[in-house]
């Protein structure tokens, strides 16, 4: 499972690039001829190569927009931006974004709000790792009382992963089928459910 753990964002000011304000340009057109791609909620229906949005309340007037300012989707650039700021990026009076950038350097992704979580690196996986059982074992049985001695909730199918990860365990001590890793776990941890 992943869990949440936000760091700091850094307040940063980038320049807007020459694709991203001519995207921004189309787009205060469409306004100013009252598309209809402007004037309904959704996520996407303004789209260019790399960048995405739509209006995202209606009520205030602002969009939302997540631009890709480099190559690949994984470095992105979330922001909102009113229909006064577009039309200004469009008429290059205003030239940058004030964004809060996620800490990692290898990351590059930045966001409106101090509050926003980096999908990449705001989140920890806390699945407990297994433990593998060390020494020898002369029969794969052996191995599995041993394995799920040390790893009680371990799923048979999560023992069958581990064991076959392990090198060359298959080829000294055999395969398990399901049925056989799930009776050893039953004698193993009787009172699992
Ligand atoms: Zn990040």
């Amino acid at each position: 499972m992943r869990t949440a753990q936000p760091k700091t964002k850094v307040r940063t000011e980038v320049a807007i690039p020459d694709h991203l304000r001519s995207f921004l340009a189309d787009v205060n057109k469409l306004i100013a001829a009252g598309d209809e791609a402007t004037t309904t909620e959704s996520d996407d229906l303004l789209q260019c190569q790399s960048c995405y949005g739509g209006l995202s309340d209606p009520a205030q007037g602002t969009f939302s927009f997540t631009f890709f300012p480099g190559e690949g989707t994984r470095r992105k650039w979330l922001f909102d931006l009113r229909a006064s700021d577009i039309a200004a990026i469009a008429a290059n009076t205003m030239t940058s974004l004030l964004l809060w950038a996620c800490p990692n350097p290898d990351c590059g992704s930045m966001f409106a709000s101090p509050d926003d979580l980096c999908i990449d690196c705001d989140y920890v996986d806390d699945t407990p790792a297994h433990s593998i059982p060390q020494g020898s074992h002369a029969t794969r049985r052996e191995w599995a009382l041993a394995y799920y001695s040390l790893n009680p909730t371990a799923h048979p199918l999560m023992m069958i992963g581990d064991f076959n990860g392990a090198p060359g365990l298959g080829k000294a001590l055999g395969n398990f089928s399901l049925a056989e890793a799930a009776a050893l776990k039953s004698e193993a941890v009787p009172d699992a459910d």
